[in-house]
């Protein structure tokens, strides 16, 4: 359907609905209102178009000015992590220590010896940077920091198995998220994916059979994001790499998480260890710098000399390399493994190994004084595609239902100056301490204290009773967390 010719006549002109954008005072510079003008008067024609109502000009002044004062605010903004998932991609994954956080900063202002050699004062390597303390912490020969982990396995690829064939498990051609997709990544490296085995199993003998004068490689993907269970069978890593040895092949691990500590001290199970795939006889091993590693996005590959220093030569390991901050954060980070302080420091292991007591004990610290609300044992995660359907026992505030539909609840929480990220569970809003960092409780509680219930709470006794042993109904809306 049209709209009629006399309804996109009728529509203000740039300049009045400019004029009226000045006019509410708005401290933007001109052209960028006049720019969000025009972004909004095309909605406003398409929306015509559509068979729609045209917006009055107070309502298209108001998007414009809006539109104009977003592009003047630094993003992405800080928001709290109020979701119990820890290395929550969509929320920037790992944060990083003080000392990381302090190190990119004293990089990021002023010039460093990036690549410059302060003995012999000529140029360096802005790898030599990181190469030592991951030979030192991993056990590697040799290692190469890249942007992130899908490079540092489609650089693996491209060096190691362009024009031939790598061998890859049907169970393991998969989607991590974020559109990382095995198949996809080894087509953009130029090497040719050979099928082996079953979705469900995969065994040495079907990578033997798989075999030829084309093979380059064999792919060892771990499961992120997802667990098989049941009728499933996966072969041990020994027995790929004494396959790849045998026949002067590559073994390449896409270890994802790459975690440096053993999971199963935090009562979780056995995320694989960087160390143990070295170990067990992986030519090439790969992990992401953000996900259990607690550092900035980054992708690591650690293996023998004879593989890894050539990957470096390569033109795309020029075009993947990291940044100046990158390696001054990872270094830090991996400061921080070289100290024996990795679960004191950095705050993934922090959040993960911090103890549901004292996470009881800063939910109700929180929740003092807030209407409405309990505080109740809940189900943390270690997110990132780590360690798929494991939880870690928390406690969340849950918001009572006197705060209105857990979807407007959230939305509202959102909204506020700095945005509270909540979870929706059984129809209410949970916000779990096990991800809220100690710097971010102040913004919590002040979003807490601005989300003020749509009903009067009822009397407080029993829920104040609650809150003291630290369980509470569920529902929450019986009375107030508060005095
Ligand atoms: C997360 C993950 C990736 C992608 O890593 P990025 O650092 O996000 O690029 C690749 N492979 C596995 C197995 C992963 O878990």
């Amino acid at each position: 359907m049209g709209a009629s010719a006399d309804a996109l006549r009728r529509i203000p002109s740039v300049e009045r609905i400019a004029q009226a954008v000045r006019t509410q005072g708005v401290a933007v510079p001109d052209r960028l209102i006049t720019s969000a003008v025009r972004v909004e008067l095309a909605l406003v024609r398409a929306r015509l178009q559509a068979g729609g109502d045209a917006p009055d000009l107070a309502a298209i002044a108001g998007a414009a000015a809006a539109r104009a004062l977003a592009l003047l605010q630094d993003a992405p903004r800080p928001v709290v992590n109020a979701t119990g998932v820890i290395v929550h991609t969509n929320l920037g994954r790992a944060p990083l220590s003080d000392r990381a956080v302090a190190a990119v900063a004293a990089a990021a202002q002023g010039y460093s010896d990036l690549e410059y050699d302060l003995g012999e004062g000529r140029r360096g390597h802005r790898a030599s940077h990181l190469a030592g303390i991951l030979r030192e912490i991993t056990g590697a020969e040799a290692a190469l920091v890249v942007n992130n982990n899908a490079a540092a396995v489609l650089l693996a690829l491209e060096a190691c198995a362009r024009g031939r064939e790598v061998l890859v498990s049907r169970g393991e051609a998969i989607e991590i998220g974020g559109g990382f997709r095995i198949p996809e990544i080894l087509a953009a490296s130029g090497a040719i994916l050979r099928d082996v085995g079953t979705t469900n199993r995969t065994r040495v003998e079907d990578y033997a059979a798989a075999l030829s004068e084309r093979t380059a490689a064999i792919l060892h993907v771990h499961r992120s994001n997802f667990a098989q269970v049941g009728f499933a069978e996966s072969p041990p890593l020994q027995g790929l790499s004494a396959l790849a040895r045998e026949h002067g092949l590559l073994l390449i691990h896409d270890l994802g998480s790459g975690s440096l500590i053993d999971t199963t001290a935090f009562g979780l199970a056995r995320e694989p260890l960087v160390q143990e795939s070295l170990a067990a006889g992986a030519s090439i091993v790969t992990f992401s710098g953000d996900k259990l590693l607690g550092g900035p996005q980054a992708g690591v590959l650690v293996g023998a000399r004879a593989v890894i220093d050539p990957l470096a030569r390569r033109p795309l390991a020029r075009a993947v390399r990291p940044d100046k901050m990158t390696i001054a954060a990872l270094r830090a980070t991996l400061g921080h493994y070289v100290r024996d302080e990795a679960r004191t420091h950095i705050p993934v292991w922090q959040m993960i190994g911090a103890s549901p007591d004292a996470i009881r004990r800063r939910a109700l610290d929180l929740a003092e004084g807030i209407a409405n609300c309990a505080v109740l044992p809940s189900q943390a995660a270690v997110g990132g595609g780590s360690l798929p359907g494991q939880t870690l026992p928390s406690y969340a505030i849950q918001l009572g239902p006197a705060y209105g539909q857990a979807a407007d609840v959230v939305a509202r929480l959102r909204r506020m100056s700095v945005p509270v990220i909540a979870r929706v569970q059984e129809n209410a809003v949970w916000l779990d301490l096990r991800t809220v960092l100690p710097r971010d409780e102040p913004a919590l509680r002040a979003a807490l204290t601005g989300l003020a219930p749509r009903l009067p709470p009822v009397p407080t006794g029993a829920a104040s009773r609650q809150r003291q042993a630290g369980v509470g109904r569920r529902g929450g809306g019986e009375g107030s967390c508060g005095k």
